[in-house]
């Protein structure tokens, strides 16, 4: 077997939970699944629900917006009129309405232009909308928690191509940052030091995962990393909620958002997806949370998804077939500018 071949299994300290690195594999043959690059689309699209001047379902017309452009969902998950005369289920189950609100944030008015392809500005003004949207949600009575996430390419299920994120304000907190939050409360507890920092100042003494870096922000695949791209990308404050962040440290998160992005698309000269989610505390449950953005791409290869089966979905922990220090490598080398703007 090769010399540098990883094969162990590594501790995911904010999961509490072991992934199995397993990258000596990466080379047997493989006969599965390709995904194809999809055609650039449009600029705007006279067919889209989400360009500006258009018609979405039920009626409702889009502004002729120019920034990011926020509404409601029209189908939402949850929300105000989720119904309220429910069946009572015997125990141990338990019912409760769909109460919340779910958003739809499109990027800017460009039916075309995704996350990396935007101006450092238009990310700012993104991450500008996710704080105003936070502000506004945690005087919301009833609403716990905010997911802000955006799913990019048709592999993660989105039929809509122009690029938009999603927001669910919901009367529960989510699995993974509950489970996150936990960690980091144990954590304090048993070393009375914060988790996310240690796990920051791990990968700067280490630096072969790292991405990017700046005063305010850091990026990079996490050593233990369950997807061969994942990404984090935290501001180095620590705050529980995105909407704390000062402007300056706004204005360093979408430079490294962009640069995250840049690199994910120049890896393969191709879009590529992934689903991108902020983690946030609670609203009423601040703790030790490090809010950060999270990158799980579907894909390990460019034709290659990553299957979710028996170890994933039957046993609950991950199997990996790339090291995360081969991958970081690959993500640091496809920096610079967006290979499109290079083609121009
Ligand atoms: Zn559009």
């Amino acid at each position: 077997m090769e010399q540098d071949a990883t094969w162990e299994e590594r501790w995911h300290p904010l999961r509490e939970e072991w992934v199995i690195v397993a990258a000596h594999r990466q080379s047997r043959p493989w006969i599965g699944s390709t995904v194809a690059a999809p055609a650039r689309p449009a600029p705007y699209d006279p067919a889209c629900y989400l360009c500006p001047g258009n018609r979405r379902v039920g009626g409702v017309l889009n502004p002729d917006y120019d920034g990011v452009y926020v509404f409601d969902n029209d189908h939402p998950c949850v929300g105000p009129r989720a119904p309220d005369r429910l069946f009572e289920p015997p125990a141990p189950y338990r019912v409760r309405r769909a109460d919340g609100l779910a958003r739809v944030l499109c990027l800017s008015p460009r039916h075309d232009t995704t996350m990396a392809e935007l101006s450092i500005d238009r990310v700012a003004a993104v991450i500008a909308t996710w704080q105003a949207q936070m502000r506004e949600l945690r005087r919301l009575a009833g609403v716990r928690q905010v997911l802000i996430f955006e799913n990019k390419g048709e592999v993660v299920g989105v039929s809509n191509p122009h690029p938009h994120g999603q927001l669910y304000a919901t009367n529960f907190s989510w699995k993974t940052f509950e489970t996150e939050h936990d960690a980091q409360r144990r954590y304090r507890r048993e070393t009375g030091r914060a988790l996310f920092a240690d796990i920051i100042a791990a990968e700067q003494r280490d630096g072969r995962r790292m991405l990017y870096e700046d005063d305010a922000v850091i990026a990079f695949v996490p050593y233990f990393a369950r997807y061969a791209y994942e990404v984090y990308l935290a501001p180095k404050r620590r705050v529980a909620h995105i909407d704390a962040l000062r402007d300056h440290e706004v204005v360093a998160l979408a430079r490294g958002l962009h640069a995250v992005t840049v690199s994910f698309d120049n890896l393969w000269r191709a879009p590529f997806p992934y689903v991108m989610s902020l983690h946030q505390a609670p609203f009423d449950d601040e703790g030790d949370f490090h809010c950060f953005i999270g990158f799980l791409p579907p894909l390990r290869r460019p034709d290659t998804l990553k299957f979710l089966a028996g170890p994933e979905i039957g046993g609950g922990n991950f199997l990996s077939d790339t090291a995360p220090e081969a991958t970081a490598a690959e993500l640091r080398a496809a920096g610079g500018a967006h290979y499109r703007q290079e083609a121009r």
